[in-house]
C-alpha cells in the first residue's frame, strides 16, 4: 500500500503545483466558495490550502487517506460524465506518502472538527479540532522521504511561479469562487469572486491589460458553447502558455485549441508571438475524455476538427468585431 502510494504520488505529484492543484481541486468539489492558498518557500517548505466547503466526518476524513477512496463515482457508468474534478481517489494518499500532512475538517452538521497527522502515508496523530465548517490540508516537507525526486525541484521562486499559475487557471475555471494566493505571507494574487472572467484576469495581468479584452462568444450548436476572451494584437507575448483552455470547467493542456487561436490571428501577430487568451468551451459531457493522465491535465476530443473550426472562427470573428 505504501509503495503503491509512492508510485502514484510519482505521477500524481511532480512538484508543489501539482499539490496546489490538486487540493484546490478538491475545494472546488467540496463547494467552497472561499478559498486560502498559503505558500512557503515554493511549497517546498509547506502549503496551506483551506476552505469553507462541506468538510468531513470522521470516518469520510480517514477514507479520504486511502487509495481509490473517491466520493465522487458511485458506478462505473459515472465515468463518462464527470462533473467534479477529482474522480480518481489518488491525490490525498499520493501526497500524504510523500509529505507530512495534516488534514483538519469540519462538517457544518458537527460542533467541532478533527485533526489526522499523517507522515510518509500513516497516521501518527488525530484529535479534535476548533474551527469554522470547512477543510484545511496542510502539506510540509514535501519529497522528504523521496530525495531523488526533491533534487529536480527549481529554486523556490520558480516553483512558486508555477503554482501561481495553476492557481490563475483555476480561479478562471470558476470565476465565482473567492481564491486568494500568498507566498512567504506576501499575497500574490486575489481572485474576488464576482464570476466575472475579466476581473480574475484583472487580478493577474493588471486592470489594463483586462481592458484591452475582447469577448468571445460563439455557440456552433447545441452540443458546444465557446466563450472566453482575447488580447489585441498588439498585447501579444513570447510564450504561448498566455493562452489558457478551459474545457466544462477544467483548466487543461491542449495545444491543438492553442494553435486554433493563434490560427485566428492569422497575420496579426509578429512570429513568435501569442496573444493572451483565455477560452473556455462547454461540451456535451459524451464528446469528452478527460480520463486520459492521472494528472487529469489532458484531454480527449470526439469532433475535434469541428471543435477546432470553431474556436478559430470565433476567435476570428471576435478579432474583426472589434475593428482590427
Ligand atoms: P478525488 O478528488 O479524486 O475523489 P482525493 O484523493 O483528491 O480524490 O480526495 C479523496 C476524497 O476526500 C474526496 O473524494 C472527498 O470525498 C474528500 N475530500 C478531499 N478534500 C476535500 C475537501 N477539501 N473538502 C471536502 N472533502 C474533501
Ligand atoms: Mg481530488
Amino acid at each position: 500500500e505504501t509503495t503503491a502510494n509512492q508510485i502514484a504520488a510519482g505521477e500524481v505529484v511532480e512538484r508543489p503545483a501539482s499539490v496546489v492543484k490538486e487540493l484546490l481541486e478538491n475545494s472546488l468539489d467540496a463547494g467552497a466558495s472561499i478559498i486560502s492558498v498559503e505558500v512557503e518557500q515554493g511549497g517546498l517548505r509547506r502549503i496551506t490550502v483551506r476552505d469553507n466547503g462541506c468538510g468531513m466526518d470522521e470516518e469520510d476524513a480517514h477514507l479520504a487517506l486511502m487509495r481509490h477512496a473517491t466520493s465522487k463515482i458511485r458506478e462505473p457508468a459515472d465515468l463518462s460524465r464527470i462533473t467534479t474534478l477529482g474522480f480518481r481517489g489518488e491525490a490525498l494518499p499520493s501526497i500524504a506518502a510523500v509529505s507530512k500532512m495534516t488534514l483538519k475538517t469540519r462538517t457544518a452538521a458537527a460542533d467541532r472538527g478533527i485533526f489526522l497527522e499523517v507522515e510518509g502515508g500513516k497516521v501518527i496523530g488525530k484529535g479534535p479540532a476548533a474551527m469554522a465548517p470547512g477543510t484545511i490540508v496542510t502539506v510540509e516537507n514535501l519529497f522528504y522521504n523521496t530525495p531523488a525526486r526533491k533534487k529536480y525541484m527549481k529554486s523556490p521562486g520558480t516553483e512558486g511561479g508555477v503554482v501561481g499559475d495553476y492557481i490563475f487557471r483555476l480561479a478562471l475555471a470558476r470565476p465565482e469562487v473567492a481564491i486568494r494566493f500568498t507566498h512567504n505571507r506576501r499575497q500574490v494574487f486575489t481572485s474576488p469572486g464576482s464570476g466575472n472572467l475579466l476581473d480574475v484576469i484583472a487580478s493577474y495581468y493588471g486592470a489594463e491589460l483586462a481592458r484591452q479584452m475582447v469577448p468571445v462568444e460563439d455557440s456552433p450548436g447545441d452540443w458546444l458553447e465557446i466563450k472566453g476572451f482575447v488580447a489585441r494584437p498588439t498585447l501579444h507575448r513570447s510564450n504561448r502558455r498566455q493562452i489558457t483552455v478551459l474545457i466544462n470547467g477544467r483548466y487543461v493542456y491542449s495545444p491543438l485549441v492553442s494553435t486554433a487561436v493563434c490560427e485566428a490571428y492569422h497575420t496579426l501577430l509578429p512570429a513568435g508571438r501569442y496573444p493572451v487568451a483565455i477560452i473556455s468551451l462547454t461540451i456535451i459531457p459524451e464528446l469528452v475524455d478527460v480520463n486520459v493522465h492521472p494528472a487529469k491535465l489532458e484531454v480527449r476530443l470526439a469532433r475535434e476538427r469541428e471543435i477546432l473550426e470553431a474556436v478559430s472562427r470565433a476567435v476570428r470573428k471576435s478579432l474583426i468585431a472589434s475593428r482590427l
